[in-house]
């Protein structure tokens, strides 16, 4: 590979820092268009010329817009990134970039944020995220709870469950307290069987890795305790889905150069009340104006529209806006704004590519500040008792191919997300759509057999 092309930023040399922490092998990864991760094993003795050349794959097998005919892509491991895995201490976890004949991959979910990244510090921006991943333990099957004692009417936070999945959510709470990502609490949700872990928000890049590698680690842990953990957005027709919200700040520099959120603020306007500047203003604006056509990057399986717009759950409540609206500290809406210069996008779920979904966030904010987009006043209404009186809302899509269309037709959204990446993410779901609509149900030969 021509290096002039590929700079490598990190100062970190893998094999020696490989050496100096007994580590074996390394898990060479990246996440693709579907949100999956693969991997390659690489022990320490091929780890330099990894480092130097990239793994390589076949993008067509890995779940890319490549065709057999293409040449390896070669994923280039993001050294800064490296994670020593705990309950594996002599293996690493890298992501990595993929490259595509001496290019990043313009299709590759980790580089499109790397995208973002970089267009929103040409604004002076540097976005921090904070994700609150729910998931359901299930048995091996994923058909059933794991846990046969969970039957509560009103589960969330309840005690007894916690108990009873203490070696679980203990073992994954541990790992995380050992990386430094300072893991601060633990429940059980709203749906039976279904948990929620929170740990520090942190910078966008950190954060979707450390998404990747948390739900690596859940699984981990629960297949290891002979149960399955599960981000599926509905996993369960008739109990609260699976959903991943993610709150945003946007500051000065990153890492400990943070020192001013640049989107707190506080005046006498309709943000203002909230606590917002003006660029967080623009940006909530931004997300707005971009909510429907990026809700398919939120929520983007055939299951994920059996979350949003759901009728209500056992529990008494789905959780899952249903049309573009924002307010305060209310969680009926798409957004929420709580105080504190940050704000909560409740859209996403969990089969949301963690890549893909803090920079769609990213494309639609940027948006709204270069076009001073206006988010208007908050409704301060239950959306889900009196949302039928907000009469100018736009809805969020239906199902997945209302989706992608809203998708399709919103070009900022697309241009900005980067042509081959939105071409080669729709072409992907379309044909999944296909597949998944030329699947013959027992519903419809009920409802159309004697017609
Ligand atoms: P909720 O009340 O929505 O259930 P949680 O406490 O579960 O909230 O999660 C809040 C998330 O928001 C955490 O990941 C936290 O680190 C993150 N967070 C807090 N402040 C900020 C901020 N300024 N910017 C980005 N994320 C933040
Ligand atoms: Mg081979
Ligand atoms: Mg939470
Ligand atoms: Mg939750
Ligand atoms: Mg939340």
């Amino acid at each position: 590979m021509a290096k002039d092309q590929l700079v490598q930023t990190s100062e970190i040399d893998l094999e020696a820092w490989g050496k100096e922490r007994g580590i074996k092998y390394f898990m060479v990864n990246f996440t693709d268009l579907l949100g999956a991760q693969r991997t390659k094993l690489v022990p320490i003795r091929g780890i330099a010329g990894m480092q130097e050349g990239g793994a390589g794959f076949a993008g067509f097998a890995g779940g890319m817009d490549y065709t057999p005919a293409h040449p390896d892509m070669l994923v280039m491991p993001d050294a800064d990134a490296a994670i020593q895995v705990p309950w594996q201490p002599d293996m690493a976890w890298v992501p990595g970039n993929p490259v595509m004949k001496n290019e990043y991959s313009a299709q590759a979910p980790r580089n499109v944020l790397r995208n973002q990244i970089a267009e929103a510090a040409e604004l002076g921006l540097h976005v921090k995220i904070g994700v609150e991943p729910e998931f359901s333990l299930l048995t091996p099957d994923g058909k059933a709870l794991a846990d046969e004692l969970d039957t509560r009417v009103k589960p969330c936070y309840d005690q007894q469950s916690m108990m009873r999945n203490y070696h679980i959510i203990r073992e994954i709470s541990e790992y995380m307290l050992q990386l430094g990502w300072g893991n601060y609490q633990n429940d059980h949700e709203d749906a039976n069987g279904q948990w929620e872990m929170n740990w520090d928000f942190d910078d966008v890049l950190a954060m979707a890795d450390q998404l990747s590698f948390f739900k690596f680690m859940a699984k981990y842990v629960a297949e290891k305790h002979g149960m399955r953990a599960s981000f599926m957005p509905k996993p369960l027709p008739t109990l609260t889905g699976n959903g991943l919200h993610a709150h945003i700040s946007a500051w000065d520099g990153t890492g400990e150069d943070a020192k001013t959120n640049l989107f707190a603020g506080s005046d006498d306007t309709p943000t203002g009340r909230y606590g917002l500047s003006e660029t967080g203003k623009h940006f909530l604006g931004g997300i707005l104006k971009h909510g429907s056509g990026m809700a398919v990057i939120c929520c983007p399986t055939v299951n994920s529209y059996k979350r949003i717009g759901a009728p209500s759950t056992a529990s008494g409540s789905t959780w899952a806006p249903n049309s573009v609206t924002w307010a305060g500290d209310n969680r009926t809406h798409l957004v929420r704004v709580p105080g504190g210069g940050r704000m909560e996008l409740r859209l996403p779920d969990g089969s949301t590519n963690p890549y893909l979904m803090p920079a769609v966030i990213m494309a639609a904010g940027i948006d709204g500040i270069r076009t001073k987009a206006d988010p208007g006043e908050a409704k301060e209404i239950d959306m889900y008792v009196d949302g039928h009186q907000v009469k100018d809302a736009p809805k969020l899509p239906q199902n997945m191919l209302d989706g992608l269309r809203m998708f399709e037709a919103d070009n900022v959204l697309t241009s900005a997300m980067g042509d081959e990446f939105s071409s080669a993410f729709l072409k992907l779901k379309n044909k999944e759509w296909g597949e998944y609509s030329s699947h013959f149900t027992e519903w419809e030969r009920q409802h159309t057999l004697d017609i």
